[in-house]
């Protein structure tokens, strides 16, 4: 299918210097995210007041917030009290700083590129978010939904009944996997939080992508669930979120599971 915003970048690679700039800039965002997901879950402003050491309390000098490099230099500790910074802060921001280089590649330079953007910058907050607090907060989520429905429709070619048919099922689909997991169980294995998220994704997406997301997410949760079993010996009782698969999955949709959607969907017609 070729539609206005379907056509990437013809397989031409952007100019070096036009990859090191957008990799600069998402470096830039990565550190806002890191801010983002500390302050958010606490209530606190993302604005204001400038980054202190969690530790010693001591604001972050400017020169000391570059991203990755900063972390580099000190080597990973406080530069006043020599308490160590978590690798987190730098993983964020590289793996932030990928994204509007490989995005570039899908996209090209259309309308689509920053609307997908914003949405894999909104996936990595509310998935570390998810994995430090186990909680995907409203705050995010349902001021999300009518955004990214309006993004897709109006930046990314989707029409107004896929997005909205994609917030209903989205929501509907985890809501009643909630339910009756709670019912047969008596424990709740689902929270809210993931019900609204995958609204959002479905917002954002459409309503086609949520097969993909789910079956993707739910093998992904699976591989790491097994895993954590073997390893650790702890059982399946040990809540894992399950946010942090959805918005793998839907990253992954963006790159893969489009068009294995679309494959799909041609079959059944
Ligand atoms: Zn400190």
């Amino acid at each position: 299918m070729e539609g206005p915003f379907s056509g990437g970048w013809n397989g031409i690679f952007p100019p070096v210097w036009f990859t090191v700039l957008f990799t600069l800039v998402g470096a830039a965002v990565g550190s806002f995210l890191n801010v983002c997901i500390s302050r958010i879950p606490q209530s606190i402003s993302i604005v204001f007041p400038a980054s202190r050491c969690p530790q010693c309390g001591h604001p972050i000098r400017f020169y000391d917030n570059i991203p990755v490099v900063s972390y580099l230099l000190l080597k990973g500790k406080c530069r006043d009290c020599r308490g160590g910074i978590s690798f987190r802060y730098p993983l964020v921001e590289i793996v932030t700083a990928i994204f509007p280089g490989v995005l570039f590649w899908k996209y090209g330079l259309t309308p689509a590129y920053p609307a997908a953007f914003l949405f894999v910058c909104l996936l990595i907050v509310i998935t570390l978010i998810d994995i430090d607090q186990q909680i995907i907060p409203h705050v995010l989520t349902l001021p999300g939904i009518p955004i990214f429905a309006l993004l897709a429709v109006l930046l990314m070619g989707l029409t107004f009944v896929e997005s909205f048919l994609g917030i209903m099922i989205g929501a509907g689909v985890l809501y009643f996997v909630a339910v009756y997991y709670e019912a047969l169980t008596g424990r709740e294995g689902m929270g809210g939080g993931d019900v609204n998220l995958l609204a959002l994704l479905g917002a954002f997406l459409g309503w086609k992508s949520l097969l993909f997301i789910l079956l993707a997410s739910s093998l992904m949760g699976a591989i790491v669930g097994i895993a954590v079993i073997l390893l650790k010996g702890k059982d399946m009782r040990y809540a894992i979120p399950f946010g942090p698969f959805l918005c793998g999955a839907a990253v992954l949709y963006l790159f893969i599971g489009e068009d294995l959607t679309e494959l799909f969907f041609s079959f059944r017609m």
